[in-house]
């Protein structure tokens, strides 16, 4: 195991991912050296994950990639990590991201741009996008964490398996928020079985998110036949649709295809967009520059020392979602923006409840596109239409699964499963029966 961790190492450090921000190289080798002695038991014992880096590891670096975080050590680990040191896991760094989760494709980052596997000039996704760049070649597991896509766009765009699980299933304990009633923490990795694996390490109970639901996970594969729905509303271009239709042709050798329409799904976007905007403007007032983070030498006044620290420590995109989600939150706006964005929040629930009456999973292609060049998009708004199709399954809370479905130009493009809430075992049967 240490020569295996070493040699990963190794790979990180000529790599031109830059899907690290911090490696925990030394202690990751001793966690190796242990395991070669048969110390390192568990579930995961002696395989490397990596962590991205708006989950709490104690005494290393998390910085939710921004400059407010650069030099913060947690005092405590996330849940998730507890867990993945409990089973004998090897955490061997913490993975770039969009700053503090908000972003399609880790441009945002403080520390750089993570570079596509397939293709170097090319985002990998976002904003877990160095957990999936990762799986590559310089990791086995992942974790990442999704809001409104993050774990599955990345997926996608790097071809490789991650699930965003239901909401609840996985203790938030420790993951530093963006938009608390929307995002999971949830595993990514190369094939249905490793991410199932992962998957029972970090689901269950845990008091300390009072949003967790308490049910464990275990991965039992069912061989049936099901019910699987096509989302009328989900759409991609015409490339990224010709692989989509040819993967329905597979699915439909197998299950019964029908197709479903989801109306609700039209407002599903601009409805994330002004939860998630403000709940960050909320959970990020807590950055002031005097308990922890970005701070300044001098205090002038106190609004001048809390304004300055702000406008230094956050980075653009933070800065416009802080803006506008404290602009719908504010007294005359909040019925005419957050409130409405709440309704459509419940008939989003609603059409995804009446679809799976009659279905057991729905699909769709995960991202509408593959995977564009660095730089490409520039516009903020175009930027937030290519989370789509990701989007839903975070309002309404239930799970979804990204796995490769083919490629388009030499780029991979990914298929994404829903399933009811706590169905994880269906998408995943699913998923290993497709793969
Ligand atoms: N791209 C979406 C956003 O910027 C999703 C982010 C996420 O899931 N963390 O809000």
């Amino acid at each position: 195991c240490y020569d295996l961790i070493a040699e990963l190492f190794e790979r990180i450090e000529r790599s031109k991912l830059n899907a690290f921000i911090t490696l925990n190289k030394e202690e990751a080798l001793k966690k190796a050296e242990e395991f070669d002695k048969g110390k390192l038991k568990g579930k995961l014992a002696g395989i490397p994950v990596a962590v991205k880096d708006n989950i709490s590891t104690k005494g290393l670096r998390t910085t939710c990639a921004s400059k407010m975080l650069a030099n913060y050590v947690p005092p405590f680990d996330a849940h998730v990590v507890e867990r993945l040191k409990q089973e004998g896991a090897i955490i061997i760094g913490k993975t770039n991201m969009d700053e503090f989760a908000m972003g399609t494709t880790t441009e945002t980052s403080y520390f750089g741009v993570v570079r596509n596997p397939y293709d170097l000039e090319r985002v990998a996704g976002g904003s877990s996008g160095g957990s999936g760049a990762c799986l590559h070649n310089e990791s086995v597991l992942a974790l990442g964490s999704d809001t409104g896509g993050s774990i599955r766009c990345p997926a996608s765009f790097c071809g490789v398996y991650g699930l965003k699980p239901t909401y609840g299933l996985v203790s938030r304990y420790g993951l530093i928020p963006y938009a608390n009633s929307l995002e999971q923490i949830g595993p990514m990795a190369n094939c249905v079985e490793d991410l199932a694996l992962l998957l029972e390490v970090i689901a269950g109970k845990d008091e300390r998110d009072s949003t967790n639901a308490g049910v464990d996970f275990k991965f039992e594969p069912e061989d049936k036949r099901y019910r699987v729905g096509i989302i009328k509303e989900m759409s991609a271009n015409d490339d990224v649709m010709k692989v989509f239709e040819e993967v329905v042709d597979i699915v439909r050798e197998r299950h019964e295809v029908v197709e479903v329409s989801l109306s609700s799904l039209k407002y599903a976007l601009p409805a994330y967009y002004i939860i998630a905007m403000s709940e960050a403007s909320s959970n990020l007032a807590r950055y002031d520059g005097v308990r922890y983070g970005y701070a300044l030498e001098k205090l002038d006044t106190w609004t001048r020392y809390f304004a300055k620290v702000r406008a230094e420590g956050f980075g653009e995109e933070v800065k416009r979602r802080i803006m506008l989600g404290t602009y719908a939150l504010s007294a005359g706006y909040y019925g005419r923006y957050y409130l409405k964005a709440l309704r459509v929040r419940t008939l989003v629930r609603n059409d995804f409840q009446r679809a799976f009456k009659h279905c057991d999973l729905l699909i769709a292609p995960t991202m509408p596109t593959p995977a564009f060049k660095i730089g490409e998009i520039q516009d903020p708004l175009t930027m937030y239409k290519m989370d789509v199709n990701t989007v839903p399954a975070n309002l309404a809370g239930i799970p979804a699964l990204s796995m490769p479905m083919g490629f388009v130009k030499g780029l991979p493009v990914g298929l994404q499963v829903m399933g009811n809430y706590f169905e994880e075992n269906k998408i995943l049967s699913f998923a290993l029966e497709l793969e």
